[in-house]
C-alpha cells in the first residue's frame, strides 16, 4: 500500500504513513513500546546520529517509529510538510509560543480562548519575556494591525473559540499577518482537519490538542504541532532560526549550520523536535500516539453523525422556554463565515445560556444520565460542563462575561449516542431544573 499526496482525506486517515513491509507486514500499526534502539555498530552508529538513516531510531525521546506513523499522517491529512507529536495539547501550545517567541517578544491574540491558552498567555508567558496583546473581537482586522510592532512575533487564534463558537476569517488574518513578516499560529482543535484545514486559508502553524476530536474518545492526553513550510523564518526577525547551532553542525569537519541551512522551509517544526521536545521533554509515549492513530481512522464518520446531532440538539435549544440563548455558529443562517469554511459543519460542540439561576444550573447538571458531567471535549461520549466553574475559572468575570462565558452558560460536546436519547435527557433534565 503506497499512499501518495493526492490521495484524499478518507485514504489518508487510514494509509498515510504506515508502510507494512516495513513492520512484518502487521495491519495495525505496532506499538513501539520501548525507550532505546540498537545502534548495530559504531560505523552506523555515527550515521544514525547524523540524520544519514531516516527509518533508524536511536532513543524514544528523538523519535518512535509509532509516533513517527502518526506525525506523517498528520502532516500528509492536514497539507503540511511535517509534524510532531507531543504529550499534550498545552505542550503543542507552549513550545509553539515559544518557538517562535524565543529571546523576547510579543504576540497577539483573542481573550476568548481556552482557559489554560488564556492563564498562560496572560500570566505566565510574560514571566519568560513573552507578552501579549489582546483583542476581544477575533476578526477586529484594523485593531489587529494597530497592535502590530517592530518585536510582534506571530498571530495565534482558535479556528472555533471554545465554547462560543466564533469562527476566525482565517484568511483574512493570514495577510495581516503576512504583510507584517509574521507568522499566523491557528489551534484547530474544535473543527479537527476533517472539517477545516487551516493551511488552505494561509496558516502557518496549526496546533492541536489531540485529546480530543482527533483521537475522540477520552482515553489519552495528546498534542499535535503542523508546520506548513511556507513561511520564511531567515527575514532576520527570527534569529533562533539563523543562528549557528552547535548540534548541527560537525565538530570534526568544521561544518557549521543553522536550522534554516539545514533545514530550510522545514527550520521550525525541526526546531521544536530538536530542541523543545528533545531538551524540554514531553514526548508522547508510543502506546498514546497508537490510540490517536486507532481514533483518527473513524474521524470521518464520527464527525458527520456528531456535527448532525449538534445541530439538532442546537435547534432543540434554540426553541426552547428555558433557554435564553444558544452559541453554535452552525445554525446562524446569515454567517457568511460559516459557508466560506465549514462546508461540513463547524462541529460537536455547543453551548447555551440557561434561564433562571446558579440553582437551576446545578439540577440541570445533576439530572441527566446520558450527558456525563466532566471536562473534555470531542468524545464519543456526550459531555455536559459549567465552563465558568470548571473549564474556564482561570479566566476573570471580566474577560468570560463579554465572550457567552457567565455563569449561566452551559457547554455540550456532542457525541455519538441516539439522537433521541439525547435530546430525552436534556428535556427530563429541563424539567427537573425547572420543576
Ligand atoms: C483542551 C484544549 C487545549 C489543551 O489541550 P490538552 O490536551 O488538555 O493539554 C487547548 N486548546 C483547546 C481549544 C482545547 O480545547
Amino acid at each position: 500500500m503506497n499512499v501518495l499526496a493526492k490521495d484524499k482525506f478518507d485514504t489518508l486517515r487510514i494509509h498515510a504513513g504506515y508502510k507494512p513491509e516495513n513492520h512484518q507486514f502487521a495491519s495495525s500499526v505496532p506499538i513501539y513500546q520501548t525507550a532505546a534502539f540498537g545502534l548495530s555498530n559504531t560505523e552506523v552508529a555515527n550515521e544514525i546520529v547524523q540524520g544519514k538513516h531516516p527509518d533508524r531510531f536511536d532513543y524514544t525521546r528523538d523519535g518512535n517509529p509509532t509516533s513517527h506513523v502518526l506525525e506523517e499522517r498528520i502532516a500528509a491529512i492536514e497539507g503540511g510538510i511535517e509534524a510532531v507529536s507531543v504529550g499534550s495539547g498545552m505542550s503543542a501550545i507552549s513550545f509553539t509560543i515559544f518557538n517562535v517567541a524565543e529571546g523576547g517578544g510579543r504576540i497577539i491574540a483573542p481573550t476568548n480562548i481556552y482557559g489554560s491558552s488564556l492563564d498562560e498567555f496572560r500570566n505566565f508567558f510574560p514571566k519568560f519575556g513573552i507578552n501579549f496583546d489582546f483583542v476581544d473581537d477575533v476578526n477586529d482586522f484594523d485593531k489587529i494591525k494597530s497592535l502590530i510592532q517592530d518585536d510582534t512575533k506571530a498571530i495565534y487564534v482558535e479556528s472555533v473559540a471554545n465554547p462560543s463558537t466564533e469562527i476566525a476569517d482565517i484568511e483574512t488574518l493570514a495577510k495581516i499577518a503576512h504583510d507584517a513578516g509574521i507568522p499566523l499560529i491557528v489551534d484547530n482543535t474544535f473543527p479537527t482537519p476533517y472539517l477545516l484545514r487551516p493551511f488552505e486559508f494561509g496558516a502557518d502553524i496549526v496546533v492541536y490538542s489531540s485529546t480530543k476530536g482527533i483521537n475522540g474518545h477520552g482515553n489519552t492526553l495528546s498534542g499535535l504541532i503542523v508546520d506548513h513550510g511556507k513561511f520564511n523564518w531567515a527575514s532576520g526577525k527570527f534569529p533562533q532560526f539563523t543562528e549557528e547551532e552547535f548540534t548541527l553542525g560537525d565538530e570534526e569537519s568544521d561544518d557549521h549550520e543553522s536550522f534554516y541551512s539545514k533545514f530550510g522551509a522545514a527550520a521550525f517544526i525541526k526546531r521544536i523536535r530538536v530542541k523543545y521536545v528533545r531538551l524540554l521533554g514531553s514526548v508522547l509515549s508510543p502506546i498514546d500516539s497508537y490510540f490517536v492513530l486507532l481514533g483518527l481512522e473513524t474521524i470521518s464518520e464520527r464527525l458527520d453523525k456528531e456535527v448532525a446531532s449538534a445541530t439538532k440538539i442546537a435547534e432543540f435549544l434554540r426553541d426552547n422556554e428555558h433557554v435564553e440563548r444558544v452559541y453554535y455558529s452552525g445554525i446562524e443562517k446569515d454567517n457568511s463565515l460559516v459557508a466560506k469554511y465549514f462546508s461540513k459543519g463547524v462541529g460537536s460542540i455547543l453551548s447555551f445560556e440557561l434561564k433562571g439561576n446558579e440553582k437551576n444550573i446545578a439540577k440541570l447538571i445533576d439530572n441527566v444520565h446520558v450527558f456525563s458531567y466532566l471536562p473534555n471535549i470531542g468524545d464519543a461520549k456526550s459531555l455536559i460542563v459549567n465552563p465558568s466553574r470548571t473549564t474556564h475559572r482561570e479566566i476573570p468575570a471580566g474577560i468570560r462575561t463579554k465572550h457567552a462565558l457567565n455563569n449561566q452558560v452551559i457547554r455540550l460536546s456532542i457525541g455519538l449516542e441516539d439522537i433521541d436519547d439525547l435530546i430525552g435527557d436534556l428535556r427530563n433534565g429541563f424539567e427537573k431544573a425547572f420543576d
